[in-house]
């Protein structure tokens, strides 16, 4: 495949870009401190030398109470548009283009201070906002067109003003965030008035060599949200108004709608941005769910883009854009959705990067320089941390040895794979099998490493992985008892009666399995109550769910509420799908025995000291691992990672982070 449309170039106005990858505004924390530049501009640079497009920052507020949290970065001054030469220079230098956005939070603010269009309180959010005053508005107005201008000095080449995921531009576009009675609220043209006031004085301030990016929120996901209708008069009042490009925007941040993990199917919102295109003239962007260059070529080449934006993506692998340009797609290190160290980290006030790629804003403190010793390496097990171990180790020019028991590289991330919506996980298999051929690693499968085999190597990564724990409960010797493990590598096909023991993210990816049936796309959106703009206001409507595959019951020993410790931005969607699939949840339970009958098997448990039974096909035991060490003793350069340091927190981001630090401090 060629990637024709994707590498072509695209002229808007001024400004040539050298294709049509567009790097997304993700905030990584980096921006909020001046400190923080000289490290800022790395991570950018990284991304432009990997040929990307067009990279578009975090989000830059207007003035300090658009501040997404306390002290959080700002544009707004000659001071700030001085220091961002640097960003701007550093991506310059690599052939690079790079446009600041512009975002006011709004409601969304993380400070008592906050303000919105009507003192509405975000459901997210514990600060209950201040309604701006007439003249407040009118000066919110300026700060943005002021901005705008400062990053054009800044030397950035456009700009995006942020009017989508439900920021302040788009609190005053919706009803449900907008019930002011003056010239800024009621009718469409009152709502509409703010974002198009600061295109137009934007424009007025930058004069018409400086593109402005608009992101336009073409489906809202919330109750009295916007309708297709008026997002359409909309885009209309902002290209008249001085828009050049629209990049587009899926759901509020308060939506209940999952839009961007990976469960929500590949481009799932491709025929939206094609819908806005068809009605305007200038170029659009489409946006969420597009992770490879295959479906991002074919937005393009089918007329549903102009652009496609991929932020995450591009936190995993800087090179996206060069590898596709150089057919080495198969090398590409692609995202798998799964937020946990770029939304989550964000979301937590903490520094951002990514699981797959964790040099991701931390290119100038995890360093893979070139070793100055020629040493060999023996990394003893392939899951993630021995993946991420030997293809580091290799890449700074080590002679590496990958031994790892069973056939395929992958341990737990390869069981991992197997739940419904993480199908993505592959392609992290795949990039590392890529990885390791390239770099020249010599892979020993099916070899299970002794300490003979050891004894040569300069250095020892042990990173032999974990085991499911089995809990000590009477009768689970049964074989219709049985482990996580076996359920997901499909060598025991549970029956219709579950019951999953231990509700960690495994026990609620088990039961998500379990309950699985395939969906077409229209039948994944019906399930989630998502319907056309056009005839349900913000596109939500009433869900539609299926019979689950399965009856499952979840149960775990603590009292707290099931799966509360998963990930912050995409637990609340693993736990709705519980709900979805009638998973039953028992928390608080003591198990007492599990009998054994001839057609099903009985698990005697209690909850508050009340005695109860449970008669199922299977009973599954998701009660967490322990780690396999048998090889494991101290000794000058071994080194122990992943799941055989600490179990307790087997994880993936761990995992990779760890095999990756230490390939990089040999
Ligand atoms: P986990 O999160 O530690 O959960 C283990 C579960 O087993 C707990 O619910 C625990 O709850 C129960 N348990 C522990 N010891 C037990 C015993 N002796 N008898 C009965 N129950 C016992 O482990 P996991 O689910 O295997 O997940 C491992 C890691 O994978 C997680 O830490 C997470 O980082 C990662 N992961 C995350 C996701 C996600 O975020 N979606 C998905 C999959 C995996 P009680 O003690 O209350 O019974
Ligand atoms: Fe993608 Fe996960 Fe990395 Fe975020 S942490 S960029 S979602 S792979």
């Amino acid at each position: 495949m060629a990637y024709e449309s994707l590498l072509s170039p695209l002229t808007i106005g001024p400004l040539t870009l050298r294709n049509r990858v567009v790097m997304g505004s993700m905030h990584t924390g980096l921006e909020d401190h001046a400190w923080d530049i000289p490290k800022l501009a790395a991570y950018f640079a990284e991304r432009a030398r990997g040929g990307t497009g067009l990279i578009i920052t975090g989000g830059y507020a207007p003035n300090k109470r658009g501040w997404l949290k306390p002290f959080a970065s700002e544009m707004s001054s000659r001071l700030h548009a001085a220091q961002h030469r640097r960003v701007t220079g550093a991506v310059h230098e690599e052939g690079g283009a790079i446009a600041m956005q512009i975002l006011h939070a709004g409601r969304y603010a993380y400070t008592p201070f906050s303000v919105s269009a009507s003192a509405v309180q975000a459901p997210i959010n514990p600060f209950k906002p201040a309604a701006l005053s007439d003249k407040a508005v009118d000066a919110t107005v300026s700060d943005f067109a002021k901005s705008v201008a400062l990053a054009k000095k800044a030397g950035y080449d456009a700009v995006e003003i942020m009017g989508s995921e439900g920021y302040l531009i788009n609190q005053f576009l919706a009803e449900r965030t907008n019930q002011r009675e003056d010239r800024w609220g009621g009718t469409l043209t009152n709502r509409m008035r703010f974002p198009v006031e600061i295109v137009r004085r934007s424009r007025e301030l930058v004069g018409d060599d400086f593109p402005i990016i608009f992101r336009l929120s073409i489906l809202d996901l919330v109750d009295d949200g916007q309708t297709w209708e008026e997002t359409v008069e909309l885009a209309y009042a902002l290209q008249d108004a001085g828009v050049s490009v629209f990049n587009t925007g899926i759901g509020w941040h308060e939506a209940r709608v999952p839009t961007i993990i990976t469960q929500v199917p590949r481009g799932a919102w491709l025929d939206m941005t094609a819908r806005l295109k068809a009605e305007v003239d200038i170029p659009v962007c489409a946006s969420n769910r597009i992770n490879t260059p295959e479906l991002a070529e074919a937005a393009i080449a089918e007329g549903k883009a102009d652009l496609v934006s991929m932020a995450r993506p591009l936190l995993a692998d800087p090179e996206f854009a060069k590898k596709t340009a150089e057919g080495r797609t198969d090398e590409i290190n692609t995202c798998i959705a799964c937020n946990q160290a770029c939304l989550d980290h964000a979301f937590s006030n903490k520094a951002a990067s990514c699981l797959v790629n964790p040099r991701a804003a931390r290119e100038t403190t995890l360093v893979l320089s070139p070793t100055r010793v020629k040493a060999t390496v023996a990394v003893v097990g392939a899951g993630p941390a021995g993946l991420a171990a030997a293809t580091s180790a290799a890449e700074r020019g080590f002679e590496v040895t990958l031994f790892e028991k069973s056939s395929q590289i992958g341990g737990q991330f390869r069981l991992a794979m197997a739940v419904p919506g993480k199908e993505d996980f592959k392609d992290t298999l795949r990039y590392f099998g890529r990885r390791l051929e390239v770099l020249g690693v010599d892979v020993r499968l099916d070899t299970e490493a002794t300490t003979a085999d050891l004894k040569p190597f300069d250095h020892v990564i042990v990173s032999t992985g974990v085991t499911p724990r089995v809990p000590q409960i009477a009768g689970s010797e049964d074989e219709r008892v049985v482990t996580y493990a076996d359920v997901l590598s499909g060598r025991v096909v549970p029956g219709r009666r579950v019951a999953v023991i231990g509700a960690g993210g495994i026990g609620v990816d088990v039961s998500a399995w379990l309950t699985h049936r395939p969906e077409t796309l229209d039948e994944w959106k019906a399930r989630w109550g998502v319907g056309d703009p056009a005839t349900f206001r913000g596109g939500l409507t009433t869900p539609v769910l299926e019979a689950p595959a399965r009856q499952v019951t979840l149960l775990q020993r603590k009292s707290t509420p099931i799966g509360i410790r998963l990930g912050k931005t995409s637990g609340w969607a693993h736990r709705a799908h519980l709900k979805q699939d009638g998973v039953k949840q028992v928390r608080g339970a003591t198990y007492d025995k599990i009998e054994a009958g001839d057609d099903a098997v009985t698990l005697h448990y209690a909850v508050d000291g009340q005695p109860h039974t449970l008669e199922v096909d299977h009973v599954i035991l998701c009660a967490g691992q322990e780690s396999v060490r048998n090889l494991w003793t101290e000794r000058d350069n071994w080194h122990l990672i992943g799941g055989a340091d600490v179990a307790a927190e087997l994880d993936a981001k761990r995992a990779i982070k760890q095999g990756t630090e230490v390939a990089a401090g040999l």
